[in-house]
């Protein structure tokens, strides 16, 4: 599952000096080795075929070199991979095509020549912090543009699925007013009941996905027993949910750290799905849950024997409003949705298993933190 702001690498970062003599290269490399991987290049070309190899973060290039200068070399290298830094090595004779080049936001900094390892070194470590701000940069503003995407997507359809069963409400409210007879006017009550249902779940979920998006995550002690037990026991008297045999069984001998609120997100959407989509011509309807708790992580399977979901549509099934086929189910399409962002939240990640007729079952893992 794809996530969050990737973790800065306990690993050597990888800058990659270039020069045509071999002098320098060799001696940069023995100075700088032990604080970073160094890769050398001793031609613009041969650096060039380096970044397409490796995961350069940092270029370090001499300006004057046959064939193609520092400053052109950066500039193709601004231009193909602008997350990387760059940094140019320069006598006071260039001093005209380098600021031309600062100035354009090709090169990051430069350093005269004979360079001072002191000097160098607070400005390579400067230049890789630039880099990693650069990087986390992208990161947020993706992450942002999908949010704001997810987000107009939300107000939109939550308006649309927010008038349809007010409409429905006012309509039967009307009819109600001018009925004299009374076993309609309960009928019309019970339908005018199901679309404030309705209304009621939206609305819930839609909080349960604001929440999920704005509050910390917390590390809570878990009893997992007690909380599927829980999350079973509010479904009990769900429609269709009497006839279904619940059973779940918890291997918990380790403490477990995780966001309860999170936890009862997921669950309460998976084992609802579960009695919801059971198959009704099933002779013995089941939903079972079981859990294994290690220091690593929890495992946590819901299974059902219901209707099964179909093998193209299982990866939609997680997208924000979609819903199966069969809109008598009265559900809003965001369960599962809800599901997947709070699991990525969570670092873990969400597995489907599921044949049509025979049966679903979902497995989560969630790191323990
Ligand atoms: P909905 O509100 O429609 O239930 P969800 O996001 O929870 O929305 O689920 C999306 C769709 O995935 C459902 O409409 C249904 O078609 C399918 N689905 C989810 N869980 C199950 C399940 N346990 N068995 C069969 N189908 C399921």
């Amino acid at each position: 599952m794809e996530s969050m702001i990737k973790k800065s690498s306990p690993q050597k970062e990888l800058i990659l000096y270039v020069d045509d003599e071999e002098k320098n290269l060799d001696s940069f490399k023995i100075i700088f080795r032990k604080e970073y991987d160094v890769l050398v290049a001793k031609s613009a070309q041969e650096g060039l075929d380096m970044l397409k190899e490796h995961d350069i973060r940092l270029v370090i290039t001499d300006q004057r070199m046959p064939n193609m200068t520092g400053v052109e070399l950066l500039e193709q290298i601004a231009n193909m991979y602008p997350e990387i830094t760059r940094i140019i090595l320069t006598g006071y004779s260039d001093m005209e095509a380098i600021i031309s080049a600062i100035n354009k936001g090709r090169v990051f900094r430069y350093i005269t020549k004979p360079w001072d390892r002191k000097e160098l070194k607070e400005t390579i470590d400067y230049a890789l912090e630039a880099y990693r701000l650069k990087v986390e940069n992208k990161e947020l503003i993706d992450q942002l543009q999908k949010t704001n995407k997810e987000l107009d997507e939300l107000v939109y359809r939550s308006s649309h699925d927010l008038r349809a069963p007010l409409a429905s409400v006012l309509g039967l409210i009307n009819l109600a007013k001018t009925e004299e007879q009374l076993d309609k006017i309960r009928e019309y009550l019970d339908l005018q009941e199901k679309s404030v249902l309705r209304l009621d779940l939206l609305l819930k979920e839609i909080i349960q996905y604001s929440r999920n998006s704005h509050l910390e995550v917390k590390n809570d002690d878990i009893n997992l027993e007690q909380l599927i037990k829980e999350s079973i026991d509010i479904h009990e008297y769900f429609i269709g949910s009497q006839d279904i045999k619940k059973t779940y069984k918890v291997d918990q001998s380790v403490p477990f750290k995780c966001d309860k609120y999170r936890l009862e997100i997921i669950l309460n959407n998976l084992i609802s799905n579960a009695i919801r989509y059971s198959n009704l011509k099933q002779d013995s309807p089941e939903l079972e849950v079981t859990a294994e708790v290690n220091e690593e992580e929890a495992i946590i399977k819901v299974k059902d024997n219901g209707i099964g979901i179909k093998p193209d549509v299982k990866n939609n099934i997680f997208s924000m409003f979609y819903k199966g086929s069969d809109e008598k189910m009265g559900g809003s399409g965001l369960g599962l949705f809800i599901v997947k962002e709070t699991i990525e939240r969570l670092d873990g990640e969400i597995l489907l298993e599921s044949e049509v007729g025979k049966g679903s079952t979902f497995t989560i893992k969630i790191p323990n933190v």
